[in-house]
């Protein structure tokens, strides 16, 4: 008997429909009564549907079909936020936005982000993300990502850090794991490097990627204090002696770089007791405190502390506790390497299609040239031909306008 089996999707039934997991944290669903009209079907596996009495050719198509279907009214688990799945014939290419795909900024390190969405809801986010976010979200196929990164390692033709910079939590993407696997087996790659705020991170998970010698674990930790630590971190659910935990471990295994955001008003005090936790580890991991910087599209809890404020408080702490804490540009390494040539530059006007929404409400993503192009004002309608003015080209980042 025919049956579709797929690793990144996950199949369950209630009364009237079957909804299916993607990557684990996007969903969608399928009306049974459609799936009948196929054949009749069975889960058999969580990851398998078997049709009887029906070719196996036949029953993909069909299946195909109403999936693509269902994709067009994915969400994200845990906001309700809809979502757009990027494959390899989706059509949008991943260099041209900041929030997904593949960002190369003419240096030695290269930014990779294969989902948004997040568990947590810090009050600093740089960019509002978390469970109370209302944007569009979008997840990346795996094998596409990797294929479309291996030409511009190629083009790159020298050693990067690849920086898993997710606009969210890395670890809600079910492929992560396997992600890092391929990474740590890329010739050109030498450090894979990802930010996360470890709440998704177990033991066991540490111990699969142990043998992952490239790679380095930025982990959030923003406070001791069980209250500040939850106020920080915007969710009542956040348990920060998990977090402490992992970074324990972790840093006895791999490469761990500590990362709290000294937010005024909110976790000063917290600065110190960072310091002692991190210098009682057997295995000390490096500890990188960050200043919380406002961005328009941020939370903003609060005002900033001056850099020469920020440096002296840094420089006042090191001295007490005899532990770098100001790290400088030499301490990653980062160096200039081939420009990428630009398609369009500013001020051209580009004809584009129209492939999916983009982050904000009313705006969208346009293709042209194998790059995607941000279009604010403009309303989704899915394959519509648009005239664009190019208003920002750096790094092979497009925003445009409708001209
Ligand atoms: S964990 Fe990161 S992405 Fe998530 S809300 Fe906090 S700062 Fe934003």
């Amino acid at each position: 008997m025919p049956t579709v089996t797929f690793e990144t999707l996950t199949f369950r039934a209630d009364h009237e429909f079957v909804h299916v997991d993607l990557l684990r944290s996007y969903t969608t669903k399928i009306l049974k009564e459609e799936l009948r009209a196929i054949a009749p079907f069975t889960i058999t596996s969580p990851h398998e549907i078997t049709f009887e009495n029906i070719p196996v050719k036949r029953a993909e198509t069909k299946f195909f079909s109403l999936l693509t279907k269902a994709f067009e009214h994915l969400k994200t688990k845990l906001t309700g936020n809809p979502a757009t799945y990027i494959h390899r014939n989706s059509g949008i290419p991943l260099i041209g936005n900041v929030a997904f795909g593949i960002v190369y900024r003419g240096s030695s390190i290269i930014e990779i982000k294969t989902n948004n969405g997040c568990n947590l809801d810090c009050v600093y986010c740089s960019i509002a993300e978390g469970i109370s976010s209302r944007k569009h979200d979008f997840v990346i196929e795996k094998d596409y990502l990797l294929d479309e990164l291996d030409k511009l390692l190629e083009f790159v033709d020298e050693p990067v850090e690849i920086h898993i910079g997710v606009q969210g939590e890395p670890f809600l993407y079910g492929d992560m794991e396997n992600l890092i696997e391929d990474l740590q087996e890329t010739d050109r790659v030498h450090t894979i490097s990802i930010d996360t705020n470890g709440t998704l991170l177990s033991k066991q998970m540490i111990d699969r990627l142990a043998h992952c010698t490239k790679l380095q674990l930025n982990l959030s930790l923003d406070a001791l204090n069980e209250e500040t630590a939850k106020d920080v971190a915007g969710v009542k659910s956040y348990n920060v002696k998990h977090v402490q935990e992992i970074i324990s471990y972790a840093s006895s295994k791999l490469k761990v770089i500590v990362a709290p955001v000294l937010t005024p008003c909110f976790n000063e005090q917290e600065m110190e007791k960072i310091i002692l936790f991190v210098k009682s580890l057997p295995v000390q991991p490096i500890l990188g405190i960050q200043n919380f910087l406002r961005y328009k599209a941020g939370r903003n809890p609060g005002k900033e502390l001056s850099w020469e404020d920020f440096y002296a408080l840094l420089q006042n702490l090191e001295q007490k506790h005899e532990i770098k804490l100001r790290l400088a540009k030499t301490d990653f390494a980062v160096r200039e390497t081939r420009e990428l040539p630009k398609p369009f530059k500013e001020g051209d006007l580009v004809t584009a299609i129209i492939k999916a929404p983009d982050r904000f409400p009313n705006s969208v993503l346009a293709v042209a040239k194998d790059r995607t192009i941000s279009v604010p004002g403009c309303l989704f309608q899915k394959d519509k031909q648009i005239t664009v003015k190019i208003l920002r080209d750096k790094h092979n980042i497009f925003v445009g306008k409708l001209a």
